[in-house]
């Protein structure tokens, strides 16, 4: 079975592992640089982008990670762990670092303009048996990609979605995965299923 590591410095990470234990795999909380080496995959939990980078620095992860992830470690990231994937974040603190893997930039706190936390249900290519139901809190969205990045949901028109509607909200370049909304917290495993499958096939 693959080894897929949850970072385990802050955040909601219990929630990523007990997804993950749906999922023929070992499960491995990472607070240490040296448990990085056997992983075969990575997930980043939702929680705070700032805080996450600050603690990823402190406790010497930022840079093994980043290489990791950059020599094609599949990794998976939640909200928080969305912006930590992206190339590029508007509305970051100014010290906040990125481990990348996806070539977008994202907007940090983008719905909570509008309202803190919201849900909807989505169309999420790659994930079969119907449409999957989102909970955002407050979360990044997509700004932009790049042409190497395939957007897999957009934010649906309607009345709650308002402003955010079109936006994107997963993606997915070779064998990263992000999403700005968090399928750890609503028990339905269909995109750890698809993480693991992408940890698999790699
Ligand atoms: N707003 C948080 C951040 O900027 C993300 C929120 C979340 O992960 N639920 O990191």
């Amino acid at each position: 079975q693959p080894l897929v590591g949850v970072l385990a410095l802050q955040g909601d990470v219990r929630e990523h592992a007990a997804a993950l234990a749906e999922c023929d795999v070992r499960v491995q909380l990472v607070r240490r640089p040296e448990e990085i080496a056997a992983l075969d995959g990575i997930v980043l939990p939702g929680g705070e982008s700032t805080t996450m980078s600050r603690l990823l620095e402190t406790f010497e992860l930022l840079e093994p990670l980043r290489a990791r992830i950059a020599a094609g470690l599949p990794a998976y990231g939640s909200c928080a762990g969305m912006i930590m994937l992206a190339a590029k974040v508007l509305d970051g603190r100014p010290d906040q670092h990125q481990l990348g893997g996806i070539d977008m930039i994202v907007r940090r706190n983008a719905f909570g303009r509008q309202v803190d936390s919201f849900e909807e249900d989505l169309d999420f290519t790659g994930v079969d048996g119907g449409p999957l139901h989102a909970v955002f809190i407050r979360a990044p969205w997509v700004e932009s990609v790049s042409p190497e990045v395939e957007v897999l949901a957009t934010v649906p028109d309607t009345p709650t979605a308002g402003a955010a509607a079109g936006r994107i909200v997963a993606v997915r370049q070779q064998s990263v995965l992000a999403t700005a909304f968090h399928p750890e917290l609503t028990g339905d495993g269909r995109v750890h299923r698809l993480f693991t499958q992408m940890v698999r096939a790699s």
